[in-house]
């Protein structure tokens, strides 16, 4: 059957809205290990049943009626960040319950506080003291209990599972959200150093290889040689076909130069229709050779959607010399071997330093 219209969407349910279901295991299996702590001092207290029974219903039912509290909640998020909270004013109520024993004590209240600092959750564990000091004060009027703060083998031995257990999974939490920041900051540094609209080096990025090439050229003498690409008339393009055929032709253009160098050579967007290829030991006549690959396989180019389009380019070529001093000096050269390509007509490859008429005119 047809689902009418006005049905809306079934809400998928957000990672914030799911923090319940994914703190449950976890408060089952602190609350139990924290209970086993608290058995192991109430029976070498020899306690009396109302302190089992809170140990019970905080340590068993607790868990339990959190998690139905979020699920019936409207807002689970909310909801679960105030059973954070009561998780601390419990662990709070038992150090006098307790009578003071130190190691359970101590490690209840760490491991509370802990949890609340590597929830994420802005300011919780903050949040979480009052309730925490305030239960053990409140706690300790209305009980008044004998202060007992040695603990035994026993004690010792039932409390550990809980510092192990909540130690050894702290740290794996850790370890993972290492490697997620690290993968995702590997991730953001490729995204930072390439063109999206291209897949071509960014130009900054682009920078620092050409920058390097020249660094190497004046310490050890290997050739290079500087490509500047540029679309003759694209403005045109835009203005004929539209902005989203001007980005087809970008795309287009930048695969075309990729496939176009060799492995070893480097091209980046250098900004709007213009581009930049960096052949790495390469002396001029080969670049040149290049330059001619790229301005002649630029002109078969046809778009998928825009059949009708024709393309030509103009590229300045320019092989790195003694006498640049820095990466400015060899671009500009670059630039103005461009600049001399497009004032004889574009659709040409031009070279600084040579006669024109060295160059690739058509
Ligand atoms: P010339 O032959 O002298 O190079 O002329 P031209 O029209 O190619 O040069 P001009 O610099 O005047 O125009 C380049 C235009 O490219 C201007 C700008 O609006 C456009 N442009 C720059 N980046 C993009 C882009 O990412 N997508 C599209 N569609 N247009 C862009
Ligand atoms: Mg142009």
């Amino acid at each position: 059957m047809a689902k009418p219209e006005s049905a809306p969407a079934p809400r998928r349910p957000g990672a914030r809205e799911q923090t319940y279901r994914r703190i449950y295991p976890l408060r089952v299996i602190g609350m139990a290990l924290g209970g086993l702590a608290i058995a192991s001092v109430l029976v070498e207290q020899h306690a009396d049943p109302w302190r089992w029974g809170l140990m019970v219903a905080s340590c068993l039912l607790w868990p339990q009626l959190a998690y139905v509290r979020a699920w019936l909640s409207a807002n689970s998020y909310a909801t679960e960040k105030r059973s954070l909270l009561i998780d601390s004013a419990i662990a709070g109520m038992w150090v006098p319950l307790l009578h003071f024993s130190l190691l359970p004590s101590v490690v209840l209240v760490t491991v509370t506080t802990f949890d609340k600092l590597s929830s994420g959750m802005r300011r919780l564990w903050l949040a979480s003291l009052p309730g925490l000091f305030g239960a053990t004060l409140l706690t300790t009027l209305i009980v008044r209990p004998p202060v007992e703060l040695q603990s035994s083998l026993l004690v010792i031995a039932c409390t550990l599972p809980l510092l192990v257990v909540h130690t050894l999974s702290s740290s794996i939490g850790s370890y993972r959200l290492i490697r997620t920041v690290s993968r995702q900051n590997k991730l953001l540094e490729v995204l930072q150093r390439t063109d999206p609209q291209t897949g071509l080096f960014a130009r900054d990025h682009w920078q620092e290889h050409a920058n390097d090439a020249l660094q190497r050229f004046h310490a050890t003498g290997q050739p290079a040689c500087l490509l500047m690409i540029d679309i003759d008339h694209f403005k045109n393009i835009n203005d004929t076909h539209g902005h989203l055929a001007g980005d087809e032709v970008i795309a287009a253009v930048g695969q075309l130069i990729r496939d176009s160098i060799r492995a070893e050579d480097s091209a980046g967007r250098y900004g709007g229709d213009e581009f930049a290829v960096l052949c790495r030991n390469l002396h001029a006549s080969d670049a040149a050779a290049i330059a001619e690959r790229i301005r002649s396989q630029l002109q078969t180019l046809r778009l998928a959607h825009h059949p009708q389009i024709r393309l030509t380019s103009s590229i300045g070529l320019a092989s790195a010399q003694v006498e640049f001093s820095s990466l400015q000096a060899w671009m500009k050269a670059a630039d103005t071997a461009l600049y001399a390509a497009k004032e004889r007509g574009r659709n040409q490859v031009a070279e600084r330093n040579l006669p024109l008429a060295l160059g690739f005119p058509i």
